[in-house]
């Protein structure tokens, strides 16, 4: 597609050359480059008497952005190819990093040129954008500690470089336990009731490593199927048992990998840091960025909705038990119990299982759906790209244009589970929107990451239907990043967006997944063709909610473990990662986990990302999707102008104002919990 008049500013810089990197040459040129940003720093600071955008703040921004574009597929190589060499260059710039962040947000010379900008007469006429960027700014030197004393500079920037290191080695120790550990089968016998793509998988896991049998690994696609399918109980204990003990003192690699002393420790500096920044402990610190006001407000939430669920909750529970105890006897269920007699239960209830579905989800029919969905919405063509560099051979690249042919924005897909690639599904900037010093705009191009099962043999990729909803939750967060019209960076597409508002978008894209109108364009099986036949998708429907409540409290007992820990931490004292857990999961849990579960010990949303004291904004931004789909249920579903007024009021607004402004312009009111309570068939 060619680019018209009206995208002749538009600009796609150089994307990374990924195959090209050396790994020697990593830490000299984030050194170099860091250096010279330094410089500039102290240049334009000495240089200029008077500050303003133009000659200061979108100068100071390229450098960064420049640092940025080079970093970005150093640390994407290294979540998703790792190898030794790579990993010990990553880790190594990392301090680099931290040092660097802290030499910007103690700068009293920087600091006083934003604020003489702020107070500037310049300050009115900047877009509403740009004065985001100063107000944000200003906060951000605060929360970096621009006011406090030398000695307790010095100390925050020792606490800023540990945590980074810290974190790091978390995330370290959840791979390696998660590599650490594998079990041979060699009698198929072991596997029954695996669905036969798993057990294909797990036999080609082992031709892999040259060994004859199956290959069973910590690995999610290997892991999920044998809890949720599995006969065999003492094999769905083993594997229990090997998982949920990652990286801890507990289970078949006890002590080898264990995260207990980094957990004690980032915990710590997350206190000491809270403190020296004036706030009473890391929860209040973590909500000083966020849409939410106080502690009080998050944990009462949370704990309204617990108690919204907690009743269906253990009805759900008590008629799984019930099944097994007539199925097999089982006078209690494990923890290693619950996924596979659910399954059952809701097979023999709607007569539908993942392998059912997996058919009607061959990967182009639904990526090619997905693209549909998104057009009919926004107006989007999406085209593929084949002449690209990545940094691996299963790796897909899209351009994004609008009705105008005007090229929006471009991303990697890599959607297969591999060794060396870190679990889970993601997305990540790779370039973000933004003008340039010299007029031109660069576009924003995104990594879509995740971990689907790959094809076997020579057949397409199929995937469950779980796993469409997380390429659809992706792809929200992808589009929220590539559709902004926003052109300064660290307010543009997620930037800028709270953490507990920036889940709005891809829990809201995923509810295309549930409608039959947009299934109808995202299925066609893999042999026939035919969309998703009625009577499936009406036992789909009916499953949707199957133990919604059950899956409900389980996220409340995470983000209630995540926040009270964080709000609640005392220095010094021993045990409270325990004591904090046992006490959250009297209240809310309804399956007991047994005493080895060391859950916490890979949890690397809290431990190892930026989610601590902030796990709760996933059910946060859940009411603000579920709210704002219900506009769209109401004005019907693929009804343009809805469409176009959420692609203006909120993905193309950026982190450019509060969320609660967009949300209000969207909605034309302030959220409530009604509709994803309802969404959810929680009564
Ligand atoms: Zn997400």
């Amino acid at each position: 597609m060619t680019e018209t008049n009206n995208c002749a500013l538009n600009k796609t810089d150089a994307l990374p050359l990924f195959s090209d990197i050396q790994v020697e040459h990593i830490v000299p040129l984030v050194t170099e480059t860091i250096k010279k940003n330094r410089d500039l720093v102290e240049k334009l600071l000495s240089e200029n008497s008077t500050f303003n955008w133009d000659n200061f703040v979108n100068i100071l921004d390229e450098s960064d952005d420049h640092l940025g574009k080079l970093w970005s597929p150093v640390s994407h190589m290294n979540a998703v190819v790792s190898n030794d060499e790579l990993r010990e260059a990553h880790d190594t710039c990392l301090p680099l990093f931290a040092e660097y962040g802290t030499f910007i947000g103690q700068h009293q010379g920087l600091y006083q040129a934003y604020l003489s900008i702020k107070e500037g007469d310049e300050f009115n006429t900047l877009k509403a954008e740009q004065q985001k960027v100063i107000t944000d700014a200003l906060r951000d030197f605060k929360l970096a500690g621009i006011a406090l004393s030398d000695d307790k500079k010095q100390r925050y920037g020792e606490i800023k470089q540990q945590l980074a290191s810290l974190q790091s080695q978390f995330s370290n120790n959840v791979m390696d336990a998660t590599l650490a550990w594998s079990k041979l089968v060699t009698d198929v016998n072991e596997l029954a009731g695996l669905p036969e793509s798993a057990i294909a998988a797990a036999k080609q896991a082992a031709t892999e490593k040259e060994k004859q049998g199956y290959l069973l690994t910590l690995e999610f696609p290997s892991y999920l199927p044998v809890m949720t399918y599995a006969k065999n109980r003492a094999l769905r204990e083993e594997v229990y048992a090997a998982f949920s003990t990652r990286a801890s003192d507990q289970g078949p690699n006890a002590g080898e990998f264990d995260n207990s002393e980094v957990i004690d420790q980032l915990l710590a500096l997350r206190h000491e840091i809270s403190q020296l920044l004036d706030f009473n402990n890391y929860a209040e610190y973590s909500l000083a960025t966020k849409m939410a006001e106080s502690p009080d407000q998050v944990i009462n939430f949370l704990t309204d909705l617990s108690e919204q669920s907690h009743q269906q909750a253990m009805g759900e529970r008590d008629e799984v038990l019930a099944f097994a105890n007539s199925m097999d006897n089982l006078e209690q269920l494990q923890a290693w119990d619950l996924s596979y007699y659910s399954e059952l239960l809701k097979q023999q209830r709607y007569t539908i299982s993942d392998e059912e579905l997996r058919p009607y989800f061959p990967e182009n029919k639904v990526v090619d759906g997905l693209f549909s969905v998104v057009d009919r919405l926004f107006g989007l063509v999406i085209q593929e790209q084949f002449d690209f560099n990545t940094w691996h051979k299963d790796v897909r690249f899209f351009h994004i244009y609008d009705k105008n042919e005007c090229h929006l924005g471009s991303f990697y897909l890599d959607l297969y589970a591999r060794e060396f690639k870190r679990g889970g599904a993601w997305m990540n900037d790779c370039r973000v929107r933004r003008r340039q010093v010299d007029g031109s705009l660069q576009l924003p191009v995104a990594y879509l990451t995740c971990n689907f099962n790959k094809p076997v043999g020579n057949s397409s990729a199929l995937f469950t239907h779980n796993e469409v909803v997380t390429l659809f939750h992706e792809f929200g967060h992808g589009i929220h990043h590539m559709l902004t019209k926003i052109e300064s960076s660290s307010v543009s597409g997620i930037n800028g967006v709270p953490w507990d508002a920036v889940e709005l978008p891809s829990q809201f894209l995923e509810n295309w997944c549930w409608e039959p109108e947009a299934l109808a364009l995202i299925s066609g099986h893999v042999e026939t063709g035919d969309t998703l036949p009625a009577e499936l998708l009406e036992k789909m429907l009916a499953a949707k909610n199957y133990n919604s409540a059950l899956m409900m409290v389980r996220q409340l007992e995470f983000s209630l473990f995540d926040f009270v820990l964080h709000h609640q931490y005392e220095a010094g004292k021993a045990g409270q990662v325990e004591s904090v857990l046992t006490a959250i999961r009297e209240k809310v849990a309804v399956i007991k986990p047994p005493n080895f579960n060391r859950f916490q010990h890979s949890f690397s949303h809290i431990f190892a990302g930026g989610y601590a004291a902030g796990y709760y904004s996933y059910k946060w931004a859940e009411v603000l999707s579920a709210d704002a789909f219900s506009r769209f249920e109401e004005d019907g579903i693929f009804n343009a102008e809805t469409g176009k007024a959420f692609l203006e009021a909120i993905l193309e607004k950026g982190g450019s104002d509060t969320p609660m402004t967009l949300f209000k312009s969207f909605m034309g009111r302030e959220p409530n919990t009604d509709a994803l309570l309802r969404h959810c068939g929680i009564k």
